[in-house]
């Protein structure tokens, strides 16, 4: 095949593959393969050793077997429940073979009697008989070389079979093997010097492979490459697009700020700086404000908001929850109160009689700010002259979506995104490498670090003791109960119970939340715990991230040693947002394992969420770490940024020469197709 019928091969649908039917692609399509590439890039996730060929004498049970042998007998017991049995033998002795679920017919003609089959499986032992229950493989003699060898294992699914992906795998590597390389020598040598169809075949065909395999690493590096050539573009073309000029003075946020209980931080006040030039120069803003939870980011985003509105644009605020939403809506009712900034709320649960009011204010502009859910971006809420466009909490989105957005905004409209995911250094780049960056690391002066303490659950009698003067104190309690199995059918009972226990020490002022309640009644009990009718929540690891409960200043995470730094850390953030003293207690039960006595001891040590993502990273590898889910960096199919960090920055250095030459650049072109970048950098137009 020439170069260009290989790529189009690889970009075709998986039907087109000898063996797949409309049953093989639903299958498939659960796995995420729909393209012939996709199938590459789900990688063994281990080999299965199928050799050496075993007589009928020297079985061992349990252990996954190749045999050679001739079948003698059927024995189709044609009542329900009862499998189908097929007796064969060898010169040493016999073997049942077993079939649940299956049709006679079929297995008469897998196994026609009287002839020799290679079948491989784990053996079993059942009445004193030797037995393979659903073999792996049944082939026949002339295909022993198929079967008998060190085989790939792939995640698959239910109806998938090993065999049946490796039809399809080996018909993929048989036509890309005249594929040529893209790479430069220059760039090839600092990654292995391994060519991309060897590395494929390798990772996919020999056993010797892992993470840090240079074939591993190759295939790896072009992910890495495709991500931040992708932001790259999509930095240099939003840089390009220009707007027209905000024009304010620091008037009115001056004033704002006047009327704060508390002084800005140095950094806030930096940060300001750095928007503000951004809203007045004639490019548009894509930026992205990092800082952990607590470090004053909405703040920041509404001095922002005031200074948009000032220069006569429209801004709109969005946060991922209505209740989120209503307390940033609250708060900004609070800090423009003295102004004449006309503020509304929108969420999917606003009547229509109000939506329908809202729609009519924002076309003729009566409406300065709007704040809300998701609702915002229906595709009937338009704005006169939307300015300023403010995403809270957004480590649900990933670069096609902030794409998506600023192009939403339209042509004036300036983006800030905040963020609470502690992205590592390293990391930031391959992330958010189409946005500035603006960070929070100072933390508002009168706030304490937590306190943090761990305890046995033995000693609950005195953290009933500890909540009790603290509720008197009229500070109020975060008791989490996380899902330890994060079963199908979602046991709530430890929470439950625990509801039950509190209930009775605490005359009825506790509720209860988790994942299994409906939104309404979640939102009742969060509104009864903001408005303090109860003193403590018990919930899963629900707590909506963001929101703020000023009066929580103690938070019990129960079974804490099953859980990771990151996630711990967050939990730990949802109190001593207020003036009060914060207290972290985390429950565990005795017998700790060395790693989390390691976790207790950094989280006791502490409060900095940047620093505790990079142990959690140490500890526990990426893929884990809560938020990063989410943060678009899991979009990574091969790379690992711990593992690969060395091929971050070697692809840093690279884009540079790469983008400094466009033809160069139009290399890339099939690099970007294979990890489905190609059409985001298309999608940005304004
Ligand atoms: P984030 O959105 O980063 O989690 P918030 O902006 O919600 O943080 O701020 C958390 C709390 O701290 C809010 O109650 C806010 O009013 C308060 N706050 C913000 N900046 C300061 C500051 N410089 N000094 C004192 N309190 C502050
Ligand atoms: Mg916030």
């Amino acid at each position: 095949m020439n170069q260009s019928k290989i790529h189009d091969f690889l970009f075709q649908n998986v039907s087109i593959l000898d063996g797949v039917g409309t049953k093989t692609i639903k299958l498939l399509k659960k796995k995420e393969i729909e393209k012939i590439s996709d199938l590459l890039w789900n990688f063994p996730q281990g080999f299965t050793d199928r050799s050496n060929l075993q007589t009928l004498d020297k079985l061992e049970i349990g252990k996954i077997t190749t045999i050679k042998v001739k079948v003698v007998k059927y024995n189709f017991p044609r009542i329900r429940n009862l499998p189908n049995k097929v007796i064969c033998e060898d010169k040493n002795g016999k073997i049942d073979i077993i079939f649940f679920n299956s049709r006679e017919g079929y297995i008469r003609k897998i196994l026609p009697l009287n002839t020799s089959v290679i079948i491989s499986g784990k053996i079993n032992y059942f009445k004193k008989k030797y037995q393979i229950t659903n073999p792996a493989y049944i082939v026949p003699i002339n295909k022993e070389d198929y079967v008998n060898k060190i085989i790939p294992k792939y995640s698959l699914t239910e109806g998938l079979t090993e065999k049946i992906y490796r039809k399809l795998i080996e018909q993929v590597l048989k036509n890309i093997t005249d594929l040529t390389e893209w790479h430069n020598d220059k760039i090839l040598k600092k990654i292995g010097n391994v060519g991309w169809s060897q590395s494929i075949f390798n990772v996919h065909q020999d056993k010797e492979n892992n993470f840090n395999s240079k074939f591993h690493r190759r295939l790896a590096y072009d992910e890495i490459l495709a991500n931040l050539l992708v932001l790259s573009q999509a930095r240099k073309r939003i840089k390009k697009f220009k707007k027209i000029k905000k024009k304010f003075n620091n008037h009115l946020s001056n004033k704002l700020i006047r009327n704060f209980n508390f002084e800005l931080t140095k950094n806030q006040v930096s940060v300001i700086k750095e928007i503000n030039s951004d809203l007045q120069s004639e490019y548009k803003m894509f930026r992205l404000l990092q800082g952990d939870v607590g470090s004053g980011k909405t703040i920041v985003s509404l001095i922002a908001a005031a200074n948009v509105i000032k220069s006569n644009w429209q801004v709109a605020l969005m946060a991922p929850t209505e209740i989120l939403a209503k307390q940033h809506y609250n708060l900004a009712c609070k800090i423009f109160k003295s102004t004449n900034i006309n503020i509304k709320f929108l969420s999917g649960n606003s009547d229509s009689k109000q939506k329908k009011l809202i729609q009519e204010n924002l076309i003729n502009g009566k409406i300065n700010f709007l704040i809300g859910t998701h609702a915002l971006f229906q595709k009937n809420i338009q704005f006169k002259n939307l300015g300023l466009v403010i995403i809270d909490e957004q480590h649900k989105f990933g670069v096609r979506q902030r794409i998506e957005l600023s192009n939403k905004g339209g042509k004036n409209c300036d983006i800030l995104l905040m963020s609470a995911t502690p992205i590592p250094r390293t990391l930031v780049l391959a992330v958010y490498g189409d946005m500035d960056i603006s960070r929070l690391i100072e933390k508002p002066m009168y706030r304490k670090d937590i306190i943090t303490l761990s305890k046995p659950e033995e000693k609950i009698d005195e953290i009933l003791i500890f909540i009790k003067k603290q509720i008197k104190n009229g500070n109020q309690v975060f008791w989490v109960c996380p899902l330890i199995e994060e079963s199908k059918k979602l046991d709530y009972s430890a929470a439950v119970k625990k509801y039950n226990y509190l209930m009775k020490n605490f005359t009825n002022k506790v509720g209860l939340i988790h994942g299994g309640l409906e939104k309404e009644k979640k939102n009742k009990v969060l509104n009864n715990f903001l408005n303090k009718s109860i003193d403590i929540l018990v919930s899963t690891t629900v707590i909506e991230v963001g929101i703020d409960f000023p009066n929580a200043n103690v938070i019990i995470i129960e079974n804490s040693n099953k859980f990771g730094l990151s996630q711990l850390h967050q939990l730990r953030g949802r109190v001593g947002r207020g003036i009060n003293q914060g207290t972290c207690i985390l429950l565990y039960k005795k017998n700790l394992s060395e790693s989390a006595k390691k976790r207790i001891k950094i989280l006791k040590s502490s409060n900095d969420g940047f620093f505790i993502a990079e142990e959690d990273m140490k500890l526990r590898g990426f893929g884990d770490i809560l938020g990063y889910q989410q943060s678009g960096i899991k979009d990574f199919k091969l790379a690992d940024p711990i593992q690969h960090q060395d091929l971050f920055k070697i692809a840093e250095e690279d884009i540079k020469s790469i983008e400094y030459d466009e033809n160069n650049f139009k290399k890339y072109d099939f690099l970007l197709k294979l990890f489905d970048k190609a059409n985001i950098i298309n999608e940005i137009n304004l």
